[in-house]
């Protein structure tokens, strides 16, 4: 395995890139948006700088881990040589069978699809494939450079085969991997979003601020991260779309805040837009 395709050029496909490119795999990077291209090449670029100057690679990787990856906004050249291909578009299951159908057609049969939702049904997307025994989630986390995790969901028709060839590369990335049943929200996010959905309804409650919210957890509970926090840094509407897909499968306990709704149709994001529980501007 050498040559990885990765879709979508967000928070985490940006990451999952980089971290590929820095373990060596030659790795392309698609996104619809040329726009979003550019943003995810300065912010690799950024990162790989800071990590130079902070000592964590040399200056020989940084040069390395920039040439292995290319930017590219054709999807039919993008995975013209994958051999596994990581789709990281937004958590929505129509956008993703439409992608998943187009890239059955233009990979190689050899080629694995993986999905880094973090919460929806890799059998259900393989489903709608020639090839479902070669599709199953590849569930990174945020920052995919500092965490150690890759959670590794079998769909119903995932080949063993797959789920090994998706856990060695897990290991050439560097992290550690579990394996999941496939079950909505599978482990880590079945957990996280209730915590951060908790939180959400304790602010609109008026409970306590935010930042005592945040603290009372990390300094009470052992969090590295607040909830609040957190959710800017995963991006709120992310966490909504997974807290839908949960509140429907699952149930009542999975009901969104409408403090969290107010929040994303305000477009106040997190992060990623500037503004969300937090300012960042
Ligand atoms: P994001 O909004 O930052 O980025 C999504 C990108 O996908 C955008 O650049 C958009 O232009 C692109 N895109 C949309 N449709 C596309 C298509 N058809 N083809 C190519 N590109 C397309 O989203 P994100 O936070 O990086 O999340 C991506 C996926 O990863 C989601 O499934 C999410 O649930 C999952 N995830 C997110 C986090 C997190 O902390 N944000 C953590 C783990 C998993």
């Amino acid at each position: 395995m050498q040559n990885i395709t990765v879709i979508g050029a967000g928070i985490m496909g940006g990451g999952i890139a980089y971290t590929s490119a820095l373990n060596n795999f030659r790795v392309v990077l698609h996104d619809i948006s040329e726009d979003r291209l550019e943003k995810s090449k300065s912010e690799i670029e950024r990162l790989a700088n800071n990590s130079e100057k902070r000592g964590f690679i040399t200056i020989e990787q940084k040069h390395h881990l920039l040439e292995n990856i290319r930017f590219e906004i054709s999807l039919e050249k993008a995975v013209a040589q994958a051999q596994l291909v990581i789709e990281a578009i937004i958590e929505k299951m129509n956008l993703k069978i439409e992608l998943f159908k187009k890239l059955d057609s233009l990979c190689s049969d050899e080629t694995i699809l993986a999905t880094n939702t973090s919460s929806l049904s890799p059998t259900e997307i393989g489903s709608q494939t020639s090839r479902p025994e070669k599709v199953a989630a590849m569930h990174f986390f945020n920052p995919v450079h500092k965490m150690k995790l890759v959670e590794i969901i079998r769909g119903l028709e995932t080949s063993d085969e797959t789920i090994e060839i998706i856990k060695t590369v897990s290991e050439q990335l560097g992290k550690e991997s579990v394996e999941v049943n496939e079950f909505p929200g599978f482990v880590t996010s079945r957990m996280n979003v209730l915590i951060g959905n908790e939180a959400m309804n304790m602010l609109m409650e008026g409970v306590a601020s935010a930042e005592d919210i945040d603290k009372a957890i990390k300094l009470g509970l052992n969090h590295p991260m607040g909830p609040l926090e957190m959710g800017d840094l995963v991006g709120l509407d992310t966490r909504l779309s997974t807290l839908e897909y949960l509140h429907k499968t699952l149930g009542e306990k999975y009901r969104p805040s409408p403090l969290l709704v107010k929040y994303v149709k305000a477009g106040r994001l997190g992060r990623k837009s500037g503004r969300g529980i937090y300012d960042y501007q």
